[in-house]
């Protein structure tokens, strides 16, 4: 407890002092304590900060959509980090510049495979699909949610002239799945990179909810920080996580986080989110992986598809 309080005292930068460079060069001397982000993806919430300034520093070397529309474009990308290595690292030798122009030509590369990356860019033939579809056992589920596809779903995926399922009576208020026409059904994700060196792809299927709420951002902060509001039928006015948190939360974690333990994982289970201290927000300090055994949202979870649609964000 001894650093939570200095910690908090020190983001406390109202209006005046968030403009004011002392105050901020004295906040950002001060490392969150782990107090602040016990029982939360403390791990993921630094990874993907590290992530993201990796990037920035990167990009800020040599611009990805400069290199948008280059077929192939690591080695013209290496070639304009290695001129700008004498300046970025002056006090490195040759062979160190090489190095780190790898590493920053290689998450640079990445991004550009990432921004070029259009939905529906790709169209798969019905046997790539269906050598997808049997790799994934006998009854395939969302790699990210564990969602269990139906039967009809798997028959659409897979070529067959069958209507889309009908869309479920009840959502679940924290991980929306089934408000959107396309939510039920299979899709391909991309899970490995396309980029540097020519890695090898690595596809999952995953449900059209997931999918969709994936594919935009690729780290926590990349999504918008705000989170929008439910007037939920019984707990009344609540936040809601953004969608890409909980994708990036169920396919980090892919496992029931229950206290006590639970062998439940998302490949045998569906799995959802809650806020961990239930008066919290669910925000990416306060989220956690359930699975429906111990859910602490048990009874208030699932709410009418129409309530769903009426009641966000009002
Ligand atoms: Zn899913
Ligand atoms: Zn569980």
């Amino acid at each position: 407890m001894t650093t939570l309080e200095p910690f908090l005292r020190s983001s406390y930068l109202d209006a005046t002092s968030r403009w004011n460079i002392e105050m901020v060069t004295h906040a950002s001397n001060i490392s969150p304590p782990n107090d602040a982000l016990h029982g939360s993806y403390a791990w993921l919430l630094m990874g993907d900060i590290h992530l993201l300034w990796a990037r920035w520093f990167a990009e800020g070397v040599v611009d990805p959509d400069r290199y948008r529309t280059v077929d192939n474009p690591f080695p013209l990308v290496f070639a304009r980090v290695l001129e700008h290595m004498p300046r970025v690292m002056p006090q490195h030798t040759d062979m160190q510049r090489r190095d780190i122009a790898t590493s920053i030509s290689t998450l640079i590369v990445d991004e550009i495979s990432r921004r070029s990356e259009a939905p529906g860019r790709r169209t798969w033939t019905i046997s790539e699909k269906q050598e997808l579809w049997d790799a994934s056992g006998p009854t395939p589920r969302c790699w990210i949610c564990g969602y269990q596809f139906s039967t009809n779903a798997g028959h659409r995926f897979l070529g067959k002239r069958v209507a889309l399922d009908e869309l479920p009576t009840w959502v679940d208020f924290m991980r929306p799945r089934g408000v959107g026409r396309y939510d039920l059904r299979v899709e391909i994700d991309h899970v490995g990179a396309l980029g540097a060196g020519g890695d090898e792809e690595q596809l999952r299927l995953s449900c059209g909810w997931c999918n969709r709420n994936k594919r935009d951002y690729s780290l926590l902060y990349d999504a918008p920080g705000f989170m929008r509001s439910f007037e939920h039928p019984t707990i009344g006015r609540v936040s809601m996580p953004h969608s890409f948190w909980v994708v990036r939360a169920l396919a980090m974690q892919k496992s029931c986080q229950y206290n006590s333990g639970c062998s439940s994982s998302i490949e045998t289970t569906e799995m959802t989110v809650s806020p961990i201290r239930s008066d919290g927000a669910p925000n990416p300090a306060n989220l956690q992986v359930v699975c429906s055994s111990h859910d602490p949202l048990a009874g208030r979870r699932l709410v009418a598809r129409d309530t769903y649609r009426s009641r966000m964000n009002r």
